[in-house]
């Protein structure tokens, strides 16, 4: 069934055949047969702080047979109108605490923290709490250095009950990020009440900072209001040094983005740990 197509290209992964039910069918089926053959994988993008490496946006990738890595722009929405997102989300965040349990017993990567995308499906279950401290406890990762993304439309959805969740794990120490900010219905009031402790500066808008005045006033607004509100501010998306000038002359200090790393496989990322870590 997951072979519908032949071998070699997957026709419906093509986000306009998503809309087709069939298609969606097919993929759907095809996410099945991926997870029991194991093809799934997290990559990590280094976050940088400073200048250091602090750790690490997971995300998740599919690796299909012919056809590579298949990236989530391309299977997560048929997997979240599913319920394919639940098994799946809940298995990034098993791997990403059993990687963060493991980095704790070292001395070099015992700071390193993980932040994990959080479907708005899966934040919506009535035991996503249970489920998050279900993956720290069984894998004995430090629940301070897990960071849950989330964004605005799931949070605003029912502000009582996100806050009730978010506060409930928040005690254990893991903290959450509003992703891409700036895309969707910010308000303002919800924010100052939502116990966050970052938000990620939506990467369209430092794109084309350095050559279009509005993104880069709206970076500058984004970074002081975060700031004012006393959440870290991170910047998403960040390719090149004039941006990353821009940002600190902004008091923005926290980045991810290909001028540091690309999202990669465990094994490249601790190799450039290792790297950045004898260069300084
Ligand atoms: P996101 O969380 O906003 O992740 C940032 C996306 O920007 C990633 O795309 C990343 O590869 C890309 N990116 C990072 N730096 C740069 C850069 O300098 N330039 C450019 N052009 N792109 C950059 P990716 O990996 O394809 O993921 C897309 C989206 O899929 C993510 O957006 C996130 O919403 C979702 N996603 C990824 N992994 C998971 C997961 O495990 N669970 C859930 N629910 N969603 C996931
Ligand atoms: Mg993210
Ligand atoms: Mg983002
Ligand atoms: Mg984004």
């Amino acid at each position: 069934q997951a072979k519908q197509t032949g071998p070699g290209k997957l026709r419906f992964f093509d986000p306009a055949m998503q809309a087709n039910a069939s298609a969606r069918a097919a993929l759907e089926e095809d996410i099945r047969a991926g997870m029991a053959l194991d093809q799934f994988m997290l990559f990590f993008q280094p976050q940088v702080c400073d200048g250091r490496i602090t750790g690490a946006e997971v995300l998740l990738r599919w690796r299909h047979g012919d056809d590579g890595f298949v990236s989530p722009d391309q299977f997560i929405s048929t997997a979240e109108q599913s319920n394919l997102i639940l098994p799946l989300g809940n298995w990034v965040l098993h791997q990403a605490c059993k990687q963060l349990a493991i980095w704790a017993q070292h001395e070099d990567t015992a700071t390193l923290s993980l932040s994990v995308n959080v479907s708005p499906r899966q934040f919506k279950q009535d035991n996503f709490v249970q489920q998050v401290l279900t993956a720290l406890a069984s894998t004995g990762a430090p629940a301070q250095r897990l960071k849950l993304e989330l964004t605005e439309s799931v949070l605003l959805e029912n502000v009582d009950q996100a806050i009730m969740r978010m506060s409930q794990l928040k005690e254990y120490g893991v903290g959450f990020s509003l992703d891409d900010f700036g895309t969707g219905y910010s308000s303002l009031s919800y924010l100052q009440r939502l116990p966050l402790c970052q938000l990620k500066i939506d990467r369209s808008f430092v794109r084309d900072l350095s050559s279009n005045p509005n993104d880069a006033s709206i970076v500058r607004t984004i970074v002081g209001l975060g700031l004012s509100l006393g959440l870290e501010v991170v910047a998403e998306g960040v390719e090149t040094a004039l941006q990353v000038d821009y940002l600190r002359q902004c008091g923005c200090h926290i980045w991810q983005g290909y001028f540091i790393g690309k999202p990669q496989p465990l094994g490249e990322f601790e190799q450039m740990l290792r790297n950045k870590h004898r260069a300084m």
